[in-house]
C-alpha cells in the first residue's frame, strides 16, 4: 500500500484539529462571558423540539455554529422560539438528515452571525475573528479527513441500487422484501406487535452479489447504507476496532432507519479464543458488536446485514436470537441466473449481432456474478485492443478463458523438455476423461501456458446439477490423476506439474469421506467439526481411519487412471504429438482420434 505519507498527514491534521478545538472552546467561553446579557429566555425544551421536528411541525431553524442556542419557527405559530441543544454538530446532522428525508425544514447555518452581536471595538472583535478563521480551518480539515479515511473503516452512502440491478436470486429477494417494507413503514409492523429480525447473515462465495443485494435493500427502502469490512479491523491499532464498532452504531442509531452492512464478518466474528495479541483484539471487537446488537430498542429501525463465506467459522454467540438469527444462502447462479446477470451487464456494451448470451451462460457453470461481469468487461477490452467495431463471439470466448485460466503467455520461453511433459500430461487428462462415463467431454486441450498453468484441458460444461453421485466423484479423481499417470507411463518420470491436480483430488476425497459420508468403512458420519472435542465421541483413532480411507480412494483412482492410459497408449501418443505440433486441439479435432 502507498498510504504511508497520507497517514502522516492525517496525524498532523488530527493534532491540529484538537488544538484548534481547544482554542475555539476557550474563544467561545471568553466571547460568551462578554455577552451573557444577550442570552434570551428559552421557551422550548430539547426533547420537545425533537418531537416537533419528527412530526414535521417545524418550518425553520436558525442556528449559529458554536452556540448551543437555536431559533425555531414553528409552522402554526407566528413568533420564533428559542431552544438549547446539547451538541451543535449532532443537532446539525440530525436536521440535515431530516431535510434529506423530505422534512420541509429550512436550516440556516450561520457561522459568522456572532459578529453582529458584539460591540464594535476592534479589540473585542479579535477573538471572534480568530474563531471564524479557526472554523474555516476546521471545515477544511474535515473535508480532508473524509478523503483520507485511513482509520475509518466505515463509509456511508445513499445508494440508488434497486432489486432490478440484482439479476436472478428471486427467492432471496422475496425473502428480503419484508425487510424493505419494514424499513419503509416500521410503525405498521410495530403496531401489529411483529418482531423484525435485527441481523441477517448473507452466506456465499465472494462475488455472488451479497453486497449488491444489501445495497439494493437500502436503495429500495430509500434509507442510507453504512458499510464496513471485517478485515479492515484486523489492521487497526489496539482498541480501535471496538471503538469503531461503537461509533458506527452510534451513528446509525441517531438517524435510523439505516442499513448497516458488515462485509467479511468472519474476520472479527470467528470463534472467540483465549489468545492474546491480535486475537484478543478481535475478541474485543466481536464483544462490542454483540453489545451493540443487544442494545437495540424494539422500536429502533436499524438492520444489520453481514456477509460471510464461512458461516461455520462464526462464533455461536453471533447467531443467537436477536442477533444474526436469520441466514440467507446466496449460491452461485444457475444457467438462467447467469443469463440474466449477463443481460444486465451487457446493457451498456456493443455486441455483434450473432452473439447469444444464452450460449455464454451455458458455458460458464460455476461462475459468480462478479466473474460474469468481469467476462463481459474483459471481452470489451479484448475487442477494443483488436480494433473490432463490436464485441465478437471470439472476444467473448477469449474473455471466458482469460477469467478461468488466466492470460495466454506466448512470450514465456519453454524448453522442449517441459513442452513434451506438458503435452503428455494434458493428453493424459483428456484421454482418461474420454473413457470415463460420468466425465464431461473435452472442449479444448492446450499446452500454451496460461496464468500459473503450463497447459490446460477444458471440458464442456453440462447443465447445472445440484447433486453429484459417488461414482461421478470417484471418476473425477481418476480424471484429475490422469495427467500424473500419463507422465509416469509415457516418460517414466513424474513432475511438479501435477501438484494442483493432486491437491484438488485429495480435497475431493477427503470431502467424500468426512462430509458426504461416502466411505463404506466409515459410514454416513459428518467429521469436519473444527472442535476436536466434538470429534472425540468417535474415538481417538477416527483421524487415522479417515486418513486411511482418503489414501485408499486416491490409490484406487490412480490405479484406474494408469489402466486407462496403458490400454490407450497409441491415442495418448497421437494426441501428445499433435499437441507438440499445434499447441492447441479443439473438441472436434480431439474426437477424430477416436473414429
Ligand atoms: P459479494 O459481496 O458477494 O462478494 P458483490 O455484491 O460485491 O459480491 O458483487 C460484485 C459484483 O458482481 C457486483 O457489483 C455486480 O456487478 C456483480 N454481480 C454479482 N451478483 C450479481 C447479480 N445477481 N446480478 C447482477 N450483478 C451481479
Ligand atoms: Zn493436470
Amino acid at each position: 500500500m502507498s498510504d504511508k505519507p497520507k497517514d502522516k498527514n492525517k496525524l498532523y491534521y488530527s493534532i491540529l484539529a484538537v488544538v484548534s478545538i481547544i482554542l475555539i472552546i476557550i474563544g467561545v467561553l471568553v466571547f460568551n462571558n462578554q455577552n451573557t446579557e444577550a442570552e434570551e429566555d428559552l421557551d422550548i425544551a430539547y426533547t420537545e423540539l425533537i418531537k416537533k421536528i419528527n412530526n414535521k411541525e417545524v418550518e425553520k431553524i436558525e442556528m449559529t455554529v458554536g452556540s448551543t442556542s437555536v431559533k425555531v419557527k414553528l409552522k402554526d405559530i407566528e413568533e420564533e422560539k428559542n431552544a438549547i441543544v446539547p451538541s451543535t454538530q449532532a443537532f446539525i446532522e440530525l436536521v440535515q438528515e431530516e431535510v434529506k428525508n423530505g422534512n420541509e425544514i429550512e436550516l440556516i447555518q450561520n457561522p459568522t452571525s456572532v459578529l453582529l452581536r458584539i460591540s464594535e471595538t476592534l479589540l473585542s472583535l479579535l477573538p471572534t475573528i480568530m474563531i471564524v478563521v479557526l472554523f474555516i480551518l476546521i471545515f477544511k480539515m474535515q473535508g480532508l479527513g473524509d478523503k483520507g479515511k485511513v482509520y475509518d473503516a466505515t463509509s456511508s452512502e445513499n445508494t440508488h441500487t434497486t432489486f432490478e440491478d440484482v439479476a436472478g436470486l428471486d427467492e432471496e429477494k422475496n425473502e428480503l422484501i419484508e425487510i424493505v417494507d419494514f424499513l419503509k413503514e416500521p410503525k405498521k409492523f410495530q403496531e401489529m406487535g411483529a418482531k423484525i429480525p435485527r441481523g441477517i447473515l448473507l452466506c456465499g462465495k465472494p462475488g455472488t452479489g451479497k453486497t449488491l443485494i444489501a445495497k439494493a435493500i437500502a436503495g429500495e427502502a430509500g434509507v442510507p447504507f453504512i458499510s464496513m469490512s471485517g478485515s479492515e479491523f484486523i489492521e487497526m491499532f489496539a482498541g480501535l476496532g471496538a471503538s469503531r464498532v461503537r461509533k458506527l452504531f452510534e451513528k446509525a442509531k441517531k438517524i435510523a432507519p439505516w442499513i448497516v452492512f458488515i462485509d467479511e464478518i468472519d474476520a472479527i466474528g470467528a470463534r472467540r479464543t483465549s489468545a492474546s495479541g491480535a486475537e484478543s483484539e478481535n475478541n474485543q471487537t466481536l464483544n462490542q458488536l454483540l453489545v451493540e446488537m443487544d442494545g437495540f430498542d424494539t422500536n429502533e429501525t436499524v438492520i444489520v446485514l453481514a456477509a460471510t463465506n464461512r458461516p461455520e467459522m462464526l462464533d455461536k454467540a453471533l447467531l443467537r436470537p436477536g442477533r444474526f438469527d436469520r441466514q440467507i444462502t446466496i449460491a452461485a447462479p444457475d444457467a438462467k441466473g447467469r443469463e440474466a446477470i449477463l443481460k444486465i451487464h451487457a446493457k451498456d456494451k456493443k455486441f455483434a449481432s450473432n452473439i447469444n448470451l444464452k450460449d455464454i451462460a451455458n458455458d460458464t457453470a460455476g461462475f459468480t456474478g462478479a466473474e460474469l461481469a468481469n467476462v463481459l468487461n474483459e471481452a470489451a477490452i479484448i475487442a477494443t485492443i483488436k480494433k473490432h467495431k463490436k464485441i465478437q463471439m471470439q472476444d467473448l470466448d477469449d474473455a471466458v478463458k482469460k477469467v478461468t485460466v488466466g492470460l495466454e503467455k506466448h512470450s514465456r520461453v519453454i524448453s522442449d523438455k517441459d513442452k513434451k511433459l506438458t503435452a503428455y500430461h494434458e493428453a493424459g487428462h483428456a484421454i482418461v476423461s474420454k473413457f470415463l462415463e460420468t466425465q464431461m467431454n473435452v472442449k479444448e486441450v492446450s499446452i500454451i501456458p496460461r496464468g500459473l498453468a503450463g497447459g490446460y484441458t477444458m471440458y464442456k460444461t453440462n447443465e447445472d446439477k445440484y447433486y453429484i453421485s459417488k461414482t461421478e466423484m470417484e471418476e473425477k479423481l481418476v480424471a484429475l490423476l490422469g495427467g500424473r499417470a500419463a507422465e509416469k507411463i509415457a516418460l517414466d518420470d513424474i513432475s511438479t506439474g501435477a501438484s494442483n491436480d493432486i491437491e484438488v483430488a485429495t480435497q475431493i476425497a477427503r470431502d467424500m469421506v468426512t462430509v458426504y459420508g461416502m466411505s463404506d468403512n466409515i459410514g454416513p458420519i459428518y467429521l469436519k467439526q473444527k472442535d476436536p472435542y466434538e470429534r472425540q465421541i468417535f474415538g481417538e483413532n477416527i483421524d487415522d481411519a479417515v486418513g486411511a480411507e482418503v489414501k485408499r480412494m486416491i490409490d484406487i483412482a490412480y490405479k484406474k487412471a494408469q489402466e486407462i492410459i496403458l490400454a490407450h497408449m497409441d491415442k495418448l501418443q497421437a494426441v501428445a504429438e499433435r499437441l507438440l505440433e499445434k499447441e492447441i486441439i479443439s473438441a472436434e479435432e480431439f474426437e477424430t482420434f477416436f473414429e
